[in-house]
């Protein structure tokens, strides 16, 4: 059992665990079985670090008694080709875009950015779209790309007065929605927060102008170009020689554990990233990184990029500053401390539950 110092202090940082932004407390999904978008572990309440009497059991389930039922199935791995066709060599076209607009066949996705907040159905699997029925506009409807011929567009707007009936939050309802609805409500929610936030041009100030049907911005004044950006982030499971994983957690986490994760700051490469971050973070040198796959997370732009590695040693040194609690785990010790609520994974749409999944299985 690797032993647990506390004495780095370190002043803040940009290091996160994935899911450490946590859901958005401001918006639940209406319709969506409790518990199945939400992350449960938040706000549990426990100030505590590193004691296991004093973590708090919780249930998957909301409501639902006794130890709860966790879902190791694998989730999905964002390794096969999008259905989404992004039709870029039509983007440009200024009769094309328009067209596709007044397809009877179209279908438009209204998004509330603020709240992050979508139409869904009853049971959080599907979408609800609209047919467009007002004037094209190319500032304000932007093309996603085309699923079998089937145009699909997105816009800014309020989803509770334009599409009564359910809705939720993207965040949540990437753990529910069917696979081609949820490249949709991600690749939406990611174009939209990027034309609220990066609206002006960075080089003059001049408000920019949307072009490609939503996927690049100009400047009329300077003329500069702008593309939907991506945040790199890593995040890696970190093993020991007898196989064990490192889980930690934060203050505000309560009781839910994840793998390491940290945003790639300038100049660095993302296995640099991954050293960096580890070593902050737990004080543990690596070695043996491998790449594991990837996942857009645009809450609000980033790219998760996952990683393996192994530990040179076991003795963790904890930062206080992010990390409040890390220790290594052998599969029944994960296994058993799930079943009796001492502990709780991350929420089952992230590439953290991925990689502890692929591990349990034997997979890393
Ligand atoms: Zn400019």
């Amino acid at each position: 059992m690797g032993r647990v110092v506390r004495s780095r202090d370190r002043p803040g940082g940009r290091g996160l665990l994935l899911g450490a932004r946590g859901s958005d407390p401001r918006a639940v999904p209406v319709g969506v079985p409790a518990g199945a978008g939400t992350d449960p572990h938040r706000g549990a309440g426990s100030s505590s670090r590193g004691g296991a009497s004093s973590l708090r059991p919780v249930t998957d389930t909301a409501g639902t008694a006794g130890p709860p039922a966790y879902d190791w199935s694998a989730p999905p791995e964002w390794a096969t080709p999008s259905r989404l066709i992004r039709v870029e060599e039509h983007q440009t076209s200024n009769e094309w875009v328009p067209k596709l607009w007044q397809s009877p066949d179209a279908r438009l996705l209204i998004v509330d950015a603020t709240r992050g907040v979508v139409p869904v159905d009853e049971r959080g699997e599907r979408l609800r779209f609209v047919a467009p029925v007002e004037e094209y506009d190319s500032a304000r409807h932007y093309l996603l790309g085309t699923v079998d011929a089937v145009p699909y567009f997105v816009m800014l707007g309020d989803p509770d007065e334009s599409v009564p009936g359910p809705s939720g939050t993207v965040r949540q309802l990437t753990v529910s929605l069917d696979d081609l609805d949820r490249e949709i409500a991600i690749t939406a929610v990611a174009l939209i927060n990027w034309h609220r936030n990066e609206s002006f041009c960075g080089r003059c100030g001049t408000t920019s102008e949307v072009r490609k049907a939503g996927f690049m911005r100009v400047c009329p004044n300077c003329g500069n170009e702008y593309f939907p950006r991506t945040d790199p982030a890593v995040i890696v499971a970190i093993l020991d020689d007898e196989d064990r994983l490192l889980l930690g957690s934060q203050a505000d986490w309560g009781n839910r554990v994840s793998v390491f994760a940290g945003f790639v700051e300038a100049g660095e490469s993302a296995e640099q990233a991954v050293h960096r971050e580890i070593a902050e973070e737990v004080g543990l040198s690596l070695r043996d990184i491998r790449y594991y796959g990837s996942q857009p997370w645009p809450f609000p732009r980033s790219l998760m990029l996952g990683f393996v590695a192994r530990a040179a040693g076991t003795e963790i040194n904890i930062d206080n500053a992010e990390i409040s609690y890390a220790d290594w785990f052998t599969r029944d010790r994960l296994a058993r401390d799930m079943a009796d609520g001492t502990i709780a994974r991350p929420s089952s749409n992230s590439i953290a539950f991925r990689l502890i999944t692929a591990w349990r299985q034997g997979r890393l």
